[in-house]
This record gives C-alpha cells, sequence and structure tokens, in this order.
C-alpha cells in the first residue's frame, strides 16, 4: 500500500488568509473561522490524505506538500490570525488587510489614482452589490430627468 503521509507546510508570510485551502479540504484538516475581529486558520501539520487539493488551489503558493519526515508534528496544528478590516459602508469585517492590498496591487495602472475605483475595494460583497445597483438606478435616473438624483 502507498503511503501518503506529507507534511503541509505552510510559508505564512505568504498566505493571505483567503481560505480556500480550507475551503477544498474535504477531510477537514484545514479550518477557517471569523470572530468579527479576527480570521483565524488552522493548518494540519502531517496529512495522511491522497490528496494535494491545499497546495494546487493556494493563489500564492504558500503551502508545500513534502514527504513526512518529522513525524513528532503528528497531530499537531499550526495556527495564523489576521485581523479583519471593515466594510467603509456597513462596517462589517468582511476580508483581511493582505486581500485588500492584493485587489489593490491587480488594478490596472490607469486606474490606480481613480479615488472610486480604489474605494469600491473596501466594500464588502453585500455593499458591492447595492452600490453597484444605486449607480445604475442613478444613471437611469439621470438620463430621464437629468438633475434629478437618488436621495
Ligand atoms: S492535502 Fe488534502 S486532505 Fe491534506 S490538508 Fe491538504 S487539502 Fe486537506
Ligand atoms: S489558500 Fe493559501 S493564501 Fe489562502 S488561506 Fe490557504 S494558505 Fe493562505
Amino acid at each position: 500500500m502507498t503511503n501518503h503521509t506529507s507534511q503541509v507546510v505552510v510559508d505564512l508570510d505568504k498566505c493571505i488568509g483567503c481560505w480556500a485551502c480550507a475551503h477544498v479540504c474535504q477531510a477537514g484538516l484545514i479550518t477557517f473561522a471569523d470572530d468579527g475581529r479576527q480570521r483565524t486558520l488552522r493548518f494540519v501539520r502531517i496529512c495522511g490524505e491522497d490528496c494535494t487539493r491545499c497546495a494546487e488551489v493556494c493563489p500564492e503558493e504558500a503551502i508545500t506538500l513534502t514527504p513526512a519526515t518529522e513525524t513528532a508534528l503528528a497531530g499537531e496544528y499550526l495556527t495564523a490570525t489576521f485581523d479583519l478590516l471593515r466594510c467603509r459602508r456597513c462596517d462589517a469585517p468582511f476580508t483581511t488587510e493582505r486581500i485588500i492590498n492584493k485587489l489593490l496591487a491587480v488594478i490596472p495602472q490607469e486606474f490606480q489614482n481613480d479615488a472610486a475605483e480604489l474605494s469600491w475595494v473596501r466594500l464588502c460583497p453585500d455593499c458591492r452589490r447595492v452600490t453597484e445597483g444605486e449607480k445604475v438606478a442613478q444613471e437611469w435616473i439621470m438620463s430621464r430627468w437629468p438633475g434629478d438624483g437618488l436621495a
């Protein structure tokens, strides 16, 4: 029988706290929890599953699976915590600073001085939808009744 035991090595300098790895780990060996103030990720140190999902899904290549040589790590977990940022509109905690920085970094250069574009990044998903809906409604109202607007 093949031994699939791997050491799950996580580079916390690269991790942005996106929890994609926890989402794909069907064995529940990587977990995440938001408590309203912080996001906590817990990574198993030794994995015995025939699986490479966490390493494959990580957008930052922060996870490496290597043959397990350090059996002392069995049953241990690595924990990482990230402060949660709050939506600038509704104040709900929704993401990590590192995720925001990653989004800001991929905004094209021509929009890097566009305050509206940059502030959109600091809205939670619900408020982005609401804001987008308001924008469409505002444009529609202005096209029909120029000079009018949403209250
Ligand atoms: S290798 Fe698979 S089972 Fe093991 S921690 Fe990663 S996602 Fe979970
Ligand atoms: S997928 Fe990668 S960047 Fe995202 S939480 Fe897991 S280790 Fe961190």
